[in-house]
């Protein structure tokens, strides 16, 4: 903890020092955080002597299961291309694993879904000869929630909106979905490179079952008993359609037939990865599809580009900016879940060198044709081709972004709704980019709720204005009503309203904007003597004839003056505001002090101890400070009360809690008795 009031030279460093910790700090208070593993492990009921082991899901799990088995929901065809989805990443794994471990495929390295259904027994089974999972596997993960997936998936369907069951792959608990349909299901799985493979068994009631079983080689069997009202999928009729409608990019082939079928089923998928094909012969619906695929959200992408870069390096993307905000934007991580991929074999979900953390919205997939296919995770950090790669997107995203803020702003807009908050982390992270992301943001200020940029800004500066003004807050309302604005607004003076707590640590990193410095509304002296603006309204309080006016300046000087005596160290200064025109009084930092909200901020944060003494400003043509000023003339001893009582107003407006609240609630009923006369 910093006491930066008692040493003013230090606290540019503290500030900047504090800063750091605080905006690192601030995402890990935010949003999800990692359950600990202590909670998630699924609890061993017993042992049977046949081997066969009772386990409990952990309670998470039941609660989803709860709700997904019981909820009516129209989308429940959605399972399906959950499992699959599964399926294709257990291949996907085992063809990344095989590649430094060819012995796990024992020479079998071609991958396939098949999907068979069974009318009369009512079941549809789902195999992969993927990567498969070991006994302990196959508790971890489908007994336990590795992420904090299921509460925030829970949340979702029980708020006011009525949440949207088809996004539970974007919380990592997709395999449960098959509860919608299904009463029982079976687990059958080797694990590649293993010789034992375990059955896990569950009504999805509370507890699974894990036994010894034995499989026809590697990969997994998924066979759901369907309730009896959901025996359409069992029907391959309709389960292909679904496959045509949710899986048709899914890169490994996929088969559905049925027990009674004879011969060869046909691939039911394209079956090529869909970013290698032409941008021409690929459609609206599949583009669409292949985003639900890779983002598991829901809609239609905001923005979705497809290119191939050519030359010193090589690769494809098709990367989308989603519609709406992922649930984990905020988590501490600050991970992209762009996936990388090397010569079309999948390699990681999460690289954290391939895209700027500003642009962790993007969903999609890098294919690379430099990277070689045994590339490890070490390798991953500080790989030159990577940094190419990153910087090659970030430079397509940003024109692509610079192109629609031009075409379309009203769309624009809507993006920079959901995504204006994490893009402008990159004006304060080290980076290349600083310009383009200041031309990219927009702002809400005091004039009008439309987003204003910068450029907009600095254009409708008024004659001699050479600041661009800005106030922060936490809440948009409390900063509209902000007293400090009222002479800004009277005299027709724009105010951006800075309200993401990242304002507070990108302004005054950048400073300026096309040599017009950010000053904070809340700071230093307001000085408008310069700005040709629009005639403040406030001219009829002004005294009237010359005598009056002199005698009313030599009252409130004094006022002044016993005001500061009043207060003493509980303020910087008492000054004479032109920054009001409505409010008797508001507070203002110092020049070279620290801004209020990031005090706030960093105070809440435990980063400092003490407060820096405020100015308190007044308003001389305020009714009561008229009032007042006449009355210190006459050396009237309520003036030390009033004093005290102006300066908790003004902290009440700051939304700061007073540090007597008792000396506040007796002057106050002193002031209060005084007025009614008793
Ligand atoms: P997610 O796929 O987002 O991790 P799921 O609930 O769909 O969440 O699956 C949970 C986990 O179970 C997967 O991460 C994977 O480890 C494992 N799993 C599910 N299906 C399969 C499968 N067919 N083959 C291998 N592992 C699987
Ligand atoms: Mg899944």
């Amino acid at each position: 903890m910093t006491n930066y009031g008692a040493n003013p030279c230090s606290t540019a460093i503290i500030i900047t020092y504090s800063r750091q910790t605080v905006f690192t700090e601030w995402y890990q208070r935010t949003m999800t955080t990692k359950e600990s593993s202590k909670s998630k492990k699924a609890k061993a009921k017993k042992t049977t002597e046949s081997g066969e082991e009772t386990l409990t899901f952990q309670a998470e799990v039941s609660r989803l299961l709860d709700i997904v088995a019981n909820a009516l929901y129209s989308e429940k065809e959605i399972f399906i291309r959950e499992l699959v989805s599964n399926a294709a990443d257990a291949c996907d794994r085992l063809r990344y694993a095989a590649i430094t471990e060819p012995k796990l495929v024992d020479g079998d390295g071609s991958y396939a879904i098949t999907l068979r259904t069974d009318k009369g027994a009512r079941t549809l089974t789902i195999s992969d000869n993927g990567i498969g999972m070991s006994r302990d596997e196959l508790i971890e993960n489908l007994g336990t929630i590795a992420r904090s997936g299921s509460k925030a998936f829970v949340d979702q369907l029980s708020g006011d909106s009525k949440g949207d069951i088809s996004l539970i792959g974007q919380f990592g608990v997709g395999f449960y979905s098959s509860f919608m349909v299904a009463d029982k299901v079976d687990v059958v799985s080797l694990r590649a490179g293993e010789t034992q493979a375990w059955q896990w068994t569950s009504d999805g009631k509370g507890a699974f079952t894990v036994t010894e079983t034995s499989r026809d080689g590697r990969g997994t069997t998924i066979t759901l008993q369907l309730k009896e009202d959901e025996a359409d999928y069992a029907d391959p009729i309709r389960v292909r359609h679904v496959i045509k409608t949710y899986s048709d990019h899914i890169a490994f082939p996929i088969t559905v037939s049925d027990t009674e079928d004879e011969g060869e089923p046909e691939t039911v998928n394209t079956a090529s990865a869909l970013w290698t094909r032409p941008r021409n012969e690929i459609t609206e619906e599949q583009y669409t599809e292949f985003f639900h695929h890779v983002s598991h959200m829901a809609g239609d992408p905001w923005s979705t580009l497809h290119f191939r870069a050519e030359g010193m390096i090589e690769y494809t993307g098709l990367l989308y900016i989603p519609s709406s905000r992922p649930f984990d934007l905020y988590n501490q991580e600050r991970a992209s879940k762009v996936r990388l991929y090397v010569k079309r074999v999948f390699i990681t979900e999460d690289c954290e060198e391939l895209v700027p953390r500003w642009l962790r919205f993007l969903r999609g997939v890098i294919d690379s044709e430099d990277l070689p296919l045994n590339i490890s995770r070490e390798m991953l950090q500080n790989n030159a081709v990577l940094s190419k790669i990153r910087t090659g997107l970030t430079g397509r995203i940003i024109r692509k972004l610079e192109s629609k803020a031009e075409k379309d702003s009203e769309a624009y807009a809507a993006f920079w709704e959901n995504f204006g908050g994490v893009l402008k982390e990159g004006l304060y992270e080290p980076s290349g980019d600083r310009d383009a992301l200041l031309g990219l943001s927009r702002f809400r200020t005091t004039q009008g709720d439309d987003l204003v940029s910068l450029a907009d800004y600095v254009g409708r500066m008024k004659e001699g204005q050479t600041a661009i003004y800005y106030i922060t807050g936490s809440d948009m309302e409390a900063l509209i009503r902000s007293p400090q604005l009222e002479g800004f607004r009277s005299r027709g003076i724009e105010v951006l309203l800075l309200t993401d707590p990242v304002d507070e640590f990108w302004v005054p990193m950048i400073g300026a904007f096309e040599e017009k410095s950010f000053k904070s509304a809340t700071q230093g002296g307001a000085d408008f003597d310069d700005i040709k603006a629009d005639e403040a309204k406030d001219k009829d309080a002004k005294a009237d004839d010359e005598e009056n006016a002199t005698s009313a300046k030599e009252d409130i000087d004094r006022l002044v003056a016993k005001m500061k005596l009043a207060l003493g160290e509980s303020v910087k200064d008492v000054r004479i505001s032109n920054r009001l025109t409505e409010s008797a009084v508001c507070l203002v930092a110092d020049e070279g002090d620290i801004d209020m909200n990031l005090e706030r901020i960093l105070k809440a944060h435990q980063q400092i101890d003490t407060r820096a003494p405020r100015i308190l400003e007044i308003n001389s043509d305020h009714a009561v400070i008229k009032l007042l000023a006449t009355q210190a003339k006459d050396g009237d001893g309520t003036t030390d009360d009033a004093a005290h009582l102006l300066l908790d107003q003004a902290r009440i407006l700051e939304g700061e809690p007073l540090p007597e609240p008792a000396e506040f609630a007796r002057r106050m009923s002193t002031m209060m008795a005084k007025g009614f006369n008793i």
